[in-house]
């Protein structure tokens, strides 16, 4: 019976978790209710339609994707720090979009992170600013991490590609391929328990994969031993509320992950 309460108890303080989540994001009705979908989503984010609907449930084994780092990165080298790293990109010229750039955008928080988040790469205001994830999108991305119990201080924030792509297209493959050396550098660096892959470019690139966000998500993936979770843009929860819900779960995923509690406010 004690058993019983104590599931009930914790269901609903999930519940009551994933409410206030909901209205820090500005939402101010429930969703009741998503209709499951027989074929995973096609498009990644960015493409997708008016209303999809995302798929909410959490797979256990099925379709687990790992990968070990790029053995040619790093093979007989020692691992750098964050500021080798970035030294060894210097003013970086070494793909195309260097020529748009105002500033490199190489990652920021905490150098030690359990927790490092990689979105595909810097906007405007993160190209203004020379600092990942700052502007609308950056801002609910603030809001996600608090709802986790953690604050940007805590978790290490960076992209595939360090200079903003021309009007935010997605970056080309050869951008991310050169580019990506030093993401995985900075990985080895910090270290992380949990990888979260921001939307289906950051997924694709570090996962090797062309599966679509809507199958990678919900479930723990493997990059060099390392959990990575896959889960929706900001900038696609933005334009589709009735992401925030998967997303959520994806979060408490990582926060089971991290043995982070969750929040009682
Ligand atoms: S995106 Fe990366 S590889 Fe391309 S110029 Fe910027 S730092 Fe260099």
């Amino acid at each position: 019976m004690s058993n019983k309460n104590n599931e009930l108890e914790e269901i609903v303080s999930e519940l009551a978790t994933y409410l206030r989540f909901q209205k820090d994001m500005g939402i101010k009705s429930v969703f009741r209710g998503i209709k499951k979908k027989s074929e995973p989503v096609k498009n990644e984010e960015r493409k997708q339609s008016k209303n999809p609907e995302p798929e909410s449930k959490m797979s256990t084994n099925e379709d687990i994707i790992t990968i070990e780092e790029p053995s040619t990165l790093f093979d007989g080298s020692k691992t750098m720090t964050l500021e080798e790293i970035r030294e060894e990109i210097g003013d970086c010229t070494r793909c195309q979009l260097h020529e748009g750039r105002t500033n490199l955008v190489f990652g920021a928080g905490n150098p030690k992170a359990k927790l490092v988040f990689v979105g595909e790469g810097p906007g405007r205001d993160e190209d203004m600013q020379g600092k990942p994830f700052v502007g609308r999108s950056g801002q609910l991305l603030t809001k996600i991490i608090e709802a986790m119990g953690l604050t940007r201080e805590d978790v290490y924030i960076c992209n595939v590609v360090k200079c903003r792509p021309p009007n935010n297209r997605t970056p080309e493959p050869d951008e991310m391929s050169t580019c990506e050396q030093f993401l995985f550098k900075q990985i080895r660096t910090i270290k992380p328990e949990v990888i979260v892959c921001l939307g289906a470019t950051a997924a694709k690139s570090i996962l090797r994969t062309k599966n679509s966000l809507g199958s990678l998500r919900g479930k723990f993936h493997s990059y060099s031993g390392t959990k990575l979770m896959v889960t929706y843009h900001p900038a696609a929860l933005l334009r589709n509320p009735h992401f925030k819900k998967p997303a959520w779960e994806d979060m408490q995923a990582v926060m089971k992950e991290l043995r982070l509690p969750l929040p009682k406010k």
